[in-house]
């Protein structure tokens, strides 16, 4: 039997973050909102209103398109994009055709599995406004207008992707980018990221293009990863049966975890494209541009390598610290205050740090303890003034109080005890209480030094250096 490879192109919409909505001053975000409470004139289409562009739309578009390596038309132009919906007042979308704000771009996309990178191009980046949505309820068809005129980009990927897998990655590594650039909450529950997959199949190792299907109505990561498999699977069968793919839109049923057929396709001329008359170009000139892109921050990828290479820390170590722009901000910092290891920051990071940010559902920007005393803590173990189990305890106490390690260790004394003489003390006073260990240890049952050196950490309130603790005891025992 022949083997198959699947051709996975993916057609995202991002909602933008902005206060307010692309063409008019409605309020952007309706989550919590009753229906059809942010909408005026302008976004529900009504005749003799203009539209007005929105600026910080460009300018979040254009961090997008920036980081998405695409080029940045200066003059870019607005076009109707024709189709009659309930949902659609206007009967049409202002959205950007030919001449979009974005051309091109690509992500260098990491697979884990492999460890190599997958080149993924992007065909279409453009801006334009949301639809409203229709909902099925009480028996009736109802509208909500609230999203009409949401601002979104649309990104479309070339067909790149080669597994479910992948595509899932691919959506992963854009919704870290968006939350890193700070310009959409890339909430896919909410709708703030949507994605269709364009999906079809071809022997193994041939290059032209099959028929291919859409799937559409996908909100999850996991849903995206198991409607493709779904898909990639019907089709194999289908072709080894002999039949023909079929340009079929399909539609996911989340509840079943089928897909659905839900028409034949239409095609691009359909929409009847032509210039939006009711607004000028948007022109980027170079002040403008500079001044928008003296924003972009070191992108999440490229600060992952850099993590790699500058720090030496492993690609584990790299993908989680950077998995978070606030996270790796407070990771660098703490590399900078402490100047030692970075391996041994990350540690702390990954052992201490984020199981406190994760029991809490907080971010590490909220936490009392700050990178610098996150490092100062680290020295205090380095330099043997208190050891480990003090130094994780510090951790907590620092961030309850939000007061310097040095000072905790000071006002609680919980320096170390290096003394042998008081460890010796202790070590005698066990002896001492447990009389039948004390025997049970002389006639060969060895085992209980653990038990012993426990007992001389207790009594020391974890202070006592473990490993001299241990030496003296063995000494005392073995007399
Ligand atoms: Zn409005
Ligand atoms: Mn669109």
């Amino acid at each position: 039997m022949t083997s198959y490879e699947a051709v996975i192109g993916l057609e995202t919409h991002i909602q933008l973050n902005t206060t307010t909505k692309i063409f008019c001053s409605c309020k952007a975000d309706s989550w919590f909102d009753p229906p059809n409470t942010n909408i005026c004139p302008v976004c529900t289409g009504l005749p003799g209103v203009l539209p007005v562009l929105n600026r910080a739309v460009v300018e979040k578009g254009v961090l997008l398109a920036a980081a998405m390596h695409s080029e940045i038309r200066p003059v870019s132009f607005f076009d109707r994009k024709n189709y009659f919906y309930p949902d659609l007042p206007k009967g049409y979308q202002i959205s950007q055709y030919d001449m979009s704000l974005g051309k091109g771009g690509y992500m260098d996309l990491p697979m884990p599995q492999s460890g190599g990178v997958r080149h993924i191009t992007i065909t279409k980046l453009h801006l334009e406004e949301d639809a409203g949505k229709t909902k099925n309820e009480h028996g009736r068809r109802m509208i909500d207008f609230n999203r009409c005129g949401v601002p979104l980009v649309e990104m479309v990927t070339g067909p790149d992707l080669r597994t479910a897998d992948e595509a899932a990655q691919y959506l992963i590594r854009l919704r870290q980018l968006l939350r890193w650039l700070g310009i959409s909450e890339a909430d896919m529950e909410k709708g703030h990221l949507r994605c269709d997959a364009n999906v079809s199949i071809r022997p193994v190792g041939a290059t032209y293009l099959n028929t291919k299907t859409e799937i559409k109505n996908v909100n999850s990561i996991d849903a995206v990863r198991e409607a493709i498999l779904k898909e990639i699977d019907r089709q194999t069968r289908e072709v080894d049966a002999g039949n023909r793919i079929e340009a079929w839109t399909l539609e996911w049923d989340e509840d079943r975890g089928v897909l659905k057929k839900m028409r034949s396709k239409e095609t691009e001329a359909d929409y009847r494209y032509f210039r939006e008359p009711d607004l000028l170009p948007l022109r980027l000139d170079d002040a403008w541009k500079g001044q928008i892109l003296s924003g972009l921050p070191e992108l999440p990828l490229e600060r992952r390598a850099r993590f790699m290479s500058e720090f030496g820390l492993p690609e584990y170590d790299a993908d989680i610290l950077t998995a978070e722009r606030r996270l790796s901000e407070y990771f660098e910092a703490a590399v900078k205050a402490y100047g030692g290891d970075p391996k041994r920051v990350s540690n702390w990071m990954m052992n201490d740090i984020l199981r406190m940010v994760n029991d809490r559902g907080i971010s590490v920007t909220e936490l009392k303890l700050t990178p610098v005393y996150l490092a100062e803590i680290i020295k205090l173990v380095d330099s043997g003034t208190v050891n480990t189990s003090t130094g994780k305890a510090l951790v907590q106490k620092v961030d309850e109080t939000g007061k310097a390690p040095a000072e905790i260790v000071q006002a609680e004394g919980l320096a170390k005890v290096s003394d042998d003489s008081a460890i010796r003390a202790v070590c005698q006073e066990v002896m001492a209480e447990s009389p039948k260990e004390v025997a049970a240890f002389k006639g060969g049952k060895e085992t209980l030094m653990g038990w012993f050196v426990g007992q001389v950490m207790k009594k020391m309130r974890g202070k006592a250096d473990p490993a001299l603790a241990r030496s003296i005891m063995e000494e005392l025992l073995k007399q």
